[in-house]
């Protein structure tokens, strides 16, 4: 895969894709595959932002069952299975212990319906060729097993728990990317660090997109039939720069933090519910990951980061729900945020509001003709929002098109290493390759030793100086600084 900007100035494409994230990778592979001229251009790296810095799970969200979203949880049970069978190198069984503490009757049978549902609602969770995706059924532990198997769980009151299944992405951001060098094998024009600038309109008809190419400046324009805002939590307000009037559907912005700590389960994942939310224990490459937060977010969201009084209130609300967990500042090996781009349903709440994707129709609501976008949702519904998507950019542009086999085609699998990432996966910075092509970055900075080696070879193919190849290791940092420190 190679970054097409010759292509993306000189043809005429059918959608030209804003965003490269999960929302905007999918729609390309789902285009691309059923015969679609398509263009896509992230202004960053591909699934740098909120596809990258999330709870990384494939799940059905056990928690929308107390909202009686039964669509939203079922849509995502099936399309977990779809992930599973499509990247089974990437997305894997995780079990879940949910405990329960102080002999509640009614918190137990509660919660013992809800997963009964989650069940029925997952009826097709064996439907996989390989028995090792195949997901049990939810079980109860005593609390003396519960004890044996996850010691962190242990207080005297403990009841019990509750084990049942989900899936995690061992990387969401090479995931991403196999959606995109499926859409290039297939055709697609792709380029990252191409922003997109102002709409090119006629008669208020959208006709594509004026960009800049951030690695040489280059402006040009890509001429489109249709054009799809995935631009994640930037929508709106990339809508507002690009036609010059506010935008008619808002997002409301969330923030969630991640913290990632030494190992502290010994095979399970935890789900804590608590009277304020819940939490998540998550096992993720030998080390524990925990996640997340919830407050709404008003800022530009370029400036979206970790402070240290998040760290320390999070911690406080874990250590007091966990006491054994007895987590500290110097426990903390890597952390960040991300902000959940959610349909504004005007009641400010962020933890109730829906997890549903919505897709916009700007040329029936703003009489912007062929302008769409595509918000909302989760990781994990991306595939079928995709699918709805091109359904409707294939209406509209009138075309024969194929059926839509997302569901059924695998992706590629692929291995970076460092070389190949430059040459086939469009890294250009020392931050491509360390967090997202490899995710050696993400268990907290790597060796000085490695990042001389890494940034060296990459100097080597990509001609950097001196200069830039330091430039490239210090600019690193940011991700291992709190706001605070910055
Ligand atoms: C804390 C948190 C936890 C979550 N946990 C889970 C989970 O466990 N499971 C799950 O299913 N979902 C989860 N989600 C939701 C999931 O991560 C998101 O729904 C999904 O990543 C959204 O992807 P996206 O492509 O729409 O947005 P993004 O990944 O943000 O992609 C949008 C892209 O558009 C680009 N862009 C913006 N402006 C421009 C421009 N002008 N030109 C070109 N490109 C532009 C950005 O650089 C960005 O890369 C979580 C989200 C958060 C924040």
């Amino acid at each position: 895969m190679r970054r097409a900007t010759d292509r993306l100035a000189n043809e005429t494409f059918d959608v030209l894709i804003v965003g490269g994230g999960v929302t905007g990778a999918c729609v390309a592979r789902d285009a691309s595959r059923r015969g679609l001229k398509v263009a896509l251009v992230e202004r960053g790296d591909f699934a740098g932002a909120t596809s990258a810095h999330n709870s990384k799970l494939i799940h059905g969200g056990l928690r929308y069952l107390r909202n009686f979203e039964l669509g939203l949880v079922r849509e995502s049970l099936r399309e977990r299975r779809i992930w599973q069978r499509i990247a089974p190198h990437l997305v894997h069984p995780l079990p879940f212990l949910v405990p329960l503490y102080g002999g509640s009757t009614k918190a137990r049978a509660t919660l013992a319906a809800g997963l009964t549902l989650y069940d029925v609602l997952s009826f097709d969770r064996g439907w996989l060729d390989d028995p090792r995706q195949r997901l049990p059924g939810h079980s109860w532990l005593s609390a003396t097993k519960a004890r044996e198997r996850e010691p962190i769980l242990d207080q005297p009151n403990l009841d019990g728990a509750f084990l049942y299944y989900d899936a995690q992405m061992s990387s969401p951001e090479r995931l991403a990317l196999e959606c995109l060098i499926d859409a290039d094998a297939h055709g697609a024009a792709i380029a990252n660090y191409v922003e997109a600038g102002r709409l090119l309109l006629r008669d208020g008809k959208v006709e594509g997109c004026s960009v800049r190419d951030t690695t040489g400046n280059a402006a040009f324009d890509i001429r489109a039939r249709t054009t799809l805002v995935a631009a994640g939590p930037w929508a709106d307000i990339f809508l507002e720069h690009a036609v010059n009037r506010p935008a008619s559907h808002k997002l409301l912005r969330s923030k969630g933090i991640h913290v990632l700590v030494p190992a502290m389960t010994r095979e399970f994942a935890l789900t804590m519910a608590t009277a304020h939310g819940h939490f998540f224990v998550l096992p993720w490459r030998g080390h524990t990951l925990l996640g997340t937060t919830d407050t709404a977010f008003t800022g530009n969201p370029d400036s979206v980061g970790v402070n240290e009084r998040d760290i320390a209130d999070f911690f406080a609300f874990i250590n007091q729900h966990l006491p054994n967990a007895k987590l500290t500042r110097e426990k903390v090996e890597y952390f960040y945020a991300g902000l959940r781009p959610l349909v504004d349903d005007g009641s400010g709440d962020t933890y109730g509001a829906s997890r549903r994707a919505e897709l916009v129709d700007h040329g029936k609501d703003d009489r912007l003709d062929g302008l769409f976008s595509a918000i909302g949702g989760k990781w994990t519904t991306s595939r079928h929002l995709a699918q709805l998507v091109v359904d409707r950019l294939v209406g509209k542009l009138g075309i024969d098109a194929r059926k839509c086999d997302t569901a059924f085609a695998l992706l590629p699998e692929r291995t970076a290493a460092v070389l190949s990432a430059m040459r086939d996966e469009m890294a250009l910075t020392l931050e491509d390759v360390v967090m997202r092509r490899t995710g050696i970055g993400q268990l907290g900075r790597p060796a000085p030793q490695i990042l001389d080696d890494v940034s060296r070879t990459m100097a080597g193919e990509l001609g950097w100086s001196e200069e830039r190849r330091v430039t490239e290791i210090a600019s690193l940092d940011r991700w291992y600084r709190t706001q605070d420190a910055a």
